[in-house]
């Protein structure tokens, strides 16, 4: 098989060009086709470079990787399954997705210029990086970087981008490698490929990069990780700084509408309306928890007088002491979730209850079932009719049963069929 002729470091600005197909081989973990060419302007994945994308005769290309000097165009169909126009020979126009390529350009660029800027100001040595679909991350030797270095890191690497240094390569051999500036050894030997961003910075690398610095437009570092021990810098770079800073524009304005704060305020603002929302909802639990103390006190005071007037006071209708069967109902209307297990709760904490409660929403309804554990029931036994009547769902163990339903006028009914059951 001969080697692919690659068209992406003499023209990188070539996104449309015809190649001839030389072979089609079905790709061993996939169900896709790889397409060889004779000669290609996709660059395959490498040196921290994602693959670039487009398509091959409309047919997308969804990964390109480089065998053995033979570069292969992964498509999405499986070789039996291409178009006509897909043969052995045939001639096949091949499109490279230039926004795709524009962006890695700026990410790989972007790289290059702040691992020189981070050797340069805070003598960090970069010894990965990553160049993902979100950000790009740097990881260096060092165990720490301060605030004030990666902000200094950063605007060296904005300096360099806004001086519009031409970015060059060259191809070396071993034996002329000493007379450049390199920034580290390059980890390929014989011969050699090298990059530079003007007297900035100069590195080995097989990547394809922006043609003049200003084209990366704009670094900015996101934040920073340890890992390994080390410390890991991710930034927005290019034109996803740019987009990125939008949203965050956007972001904020929104913010300073809704908290009627400046901007610079918006942290503690924000921080002082958390505090107040926890306050109230620490008073709230308390006195929902008061609130439940007292409906079950109230629902147990029945007891003494069966047939007690119903609704009289509170949002809670409470009574229908069926004294026959010794059960309690109630009735409440809008109340938080874990409102009726507290109520629930209390009620199954005293001697031979039995009740029945409800929670009625606007659409909707919650069900609670107390039953004291020195008296006899079987949830599972009245468990299809209770079902049946809220039209819903629900469980528990002993001594309270929890659900919820969309019956939500099933009170009535509810509460006959459990002192039925209990009668
Ligand atoms: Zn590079």
């Amino acid at each position: 098989m001969s080697a692919t002729t690659p068209l992406y470091y003499d023209e990188p600005e070539l996104y449309e060009f015809k190649a001839i197909i030389l072979e089609l081989r079905e790709h061993p973990g996939t169900r896709g086709c790889e397409v060889v060419l004779d000669r290609s302007a996709f660059y395959p994945e490498g040196g921290g470079q994602p693959a670039d994308r487009g398509d091959i005769a409309g047919l997308p290309v969804t990964q390109v990787s480089k065998d053995n000097g033979v570069i292969l165009h992964r498509v999405s169909s499986p070789c039996e399954e291409l178009p006509d126009s897909f043969v052995v020979g045939a001639e096949v126009a091949c499109t490279v997705d230039e926004a795709w390529r524009r962006d890695y350009k700026q990410q790989h660029t972007g790289q290059h210029i702040i691992s020189a800027a981070l050797l340069e100001v805070a003598d960090a040595a970069t010894v990965s990086v990553h160049q993902g679909a979100e950000y790009l991350t740097v990881e260096v030797e060092s165990e720490a970087i301060s605030e004030a270095q990666l902000e200094a890191v950063e605007r060296r690497a904005n300096e360099v981008i806004e001086a519009d240094l031409p970015v060059k390569t060259v191809w070396v051999t071993d034996a002329d490698i000493e007379s450049y500036p390199l920034r580290r050894k390059p980890k390929v030997s014989g011969s050699i490929r090298l990059v530079m961003v003007g007297a900035f910075d100069c590195v080995a690398c097989g990547g394809v990069h922006v043609s003049r610095s200003a084209e990366v437009r704009l670094v900015h570092c996101i934040g920073v990780e340890r890992i390994r021990g080390r410390v890991r810098s991710i930034w927005k770079t290019g034109d996803r700084a740019l987009a990125d800073y939008r949203l965050k524009c956007g972001l904020v304005r929104e913010l300073v509408d809704t908290f009627s704060a400046p901007a610079p305020d918006l942290a503690a603002k924000i921080r002082a309306k958390l505090d107040e929302h926890n306050e109230v909802a620490r008073r709230m639990g308390l006195l929902e928890r008061r609130l439940a103390e007292e409906s079950a006190v109230r629902l147990l005071s029945t007891r003494a007088k069966p047939h007690a007037g119903a609704g009289q006071d509170g949002a809670a209708d409470i009574g229908a002491n069926d004294s026959k069967a010794g059960v309690l109902t109630a009735v409440f209307e809008n109340e938080s979730k874990g409102f009726l297990r507290q109520v629930g709760e209390r009620l199954a904490a005293e001697s031979g209850i039995a009740a029945c409660l409800v929670n009625r929403k606007d659409d909707s309804v919650e069900w609670c079932i107390a039953v004291s554990p020195d008296r006899e029931f079987e949830f599972n036994a009245f468990r299809p009719e209770l079902l049946r009547i809220v039209d819903g769902k629900g469980g528990g163990k002993s001594p309270v049963w929890q659900g919820g339903g969309s019956e939500a006028d099933c009170a009535e009914a509810l509460f006959g069929a459990f002192s039925k059951h209990m009668g």
